[in-house]
């Protein structure tokens, strides 16, 4: 049978908006010595703000809109963000045959053009030589018919308790803070050092996650547990792979919550060392 204090620990970190699953949640939870975070969503608010439009022969609105509409159907952060900076309406009669490639981008017909979306991989994928960009920043790719369209250069914003939520965890004896991106090195380097997070990895495709989550499982000491903290877009097999699977309830994707273990109901992620701490107490009762 489950103690009691399960339930008044799962009852109180109810309350701060913190949705544990189960009781051997809390268990885990309370050995938590490894917290490994996705970028976009989970320590960054996912809601870019375009900077502008570098390299094209088209004029930037142009680029924004056919990019725009490429992405209309996608739930990605980077697409939420051209969507709003076009600020109209696409007519999704005008697209089709749509592709996602996840940690990529994205390929559609956009009034009989073919258009791809995304990063240097996708533009590798599609055989177009894109212009580097020196510019720190998440850097969009496009391609017009099989030509290079220039990039547009977006950013991200930090979420206001991110630094804290990484301090925290600290404070409560977490021994190793890992950020793991599908975004370029030089912005991923950047969030990592202002955070103060340990270790960083980018440029990653999503089954590279779960091979890093995997590769830090296998290095640690068998008693230290591992939390992987995400908000499912493209990361739901990386929130499953880890000791525990937390996932961003407000903003994050149905599929997160879905494979989640502990959902943070407002994103927060300086809630992470709060459930740590719950549950550590709520364990010290029942034993
Ligand atoms: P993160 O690891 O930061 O959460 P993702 O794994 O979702 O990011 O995506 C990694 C990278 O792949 C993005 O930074 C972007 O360059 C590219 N990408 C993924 N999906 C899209 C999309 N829908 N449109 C444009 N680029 C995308
Ligand atoms: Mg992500």
């Amino acid at each position: 049978s489950i103690p009691l204090s399960f339930f008044a620990g799962i009852g109180g970190s109810s309350r701060e908006g913190i949705l544990i699953k189960g009781s051997n949640y809390m268990e885990t939870l309370s050995k938590t010595k490894y917290v490994v975070f996705d970028k976009t969503g989970t320590l960054t608010q996912g809601v870019f703000e375009v900077n502008g439009v570098h390299h094209s022969k088209l004029e930037p609105q142009k680029v924004i809109e056919l990019a725009a509409a490429a992405e209309c159907s996608s739930s990605h952060p980077i697409s939420k963000s051209l969507q709003k900076a076009y600020g109209k309406l696409i007519d999704r009669k005008h697209v089709g045959n749509i592709t996602e490639l996840s940690g990529k981008g994205i390929i559609a017909e956009v009034d009989g053009h073919n258009v791809a979306v995304g990063n240097a991989k996708l533009m590798d994928h599609v055989g177009v030589v894109a212009i580097p960009c020196h510019q720190v920043g998440t850097i969009v790719h496009v391609a017009i018919d099989n030509e290079y369209a220039g990039h547009i250069i977006i950013s991200d914003i930090i979420k206001p308790h991110a630094k804290e939520a990484v301090s925290e965890l600290k404070r409560a004896g977490v021994e190793k803070t890992v950020m793991l991106t599908g975004d370029a090195k030089a912005v991923a380097n950047q969030v990592a050092s202002t955070l103060g997070i340990d270790e960083v990895y980018s440029e990653l495709l999503p089954e590279g996650k779960v091979q890093k989550v995997e590769d830090l499982i296998s290095r640690k000491p068998e008693k230290a547990k591992l939390a992987f903290v995400g908000d499912g877009i493209n990361d739901a097999p990386v929130l499953s792979r880890a000791d525990i699977g937390i996932a961003m309830g407000a903003m994050g994707s149905d599929a997160a919550i879905e494979a989640a273990d502990v959902v943070l109901m407002d994103d927060d992620p300086s809630k992470i060392a709060k459930a740590i701490k719950i549950s550590r107490k709520c364990l010290s009762i029942v034993y």
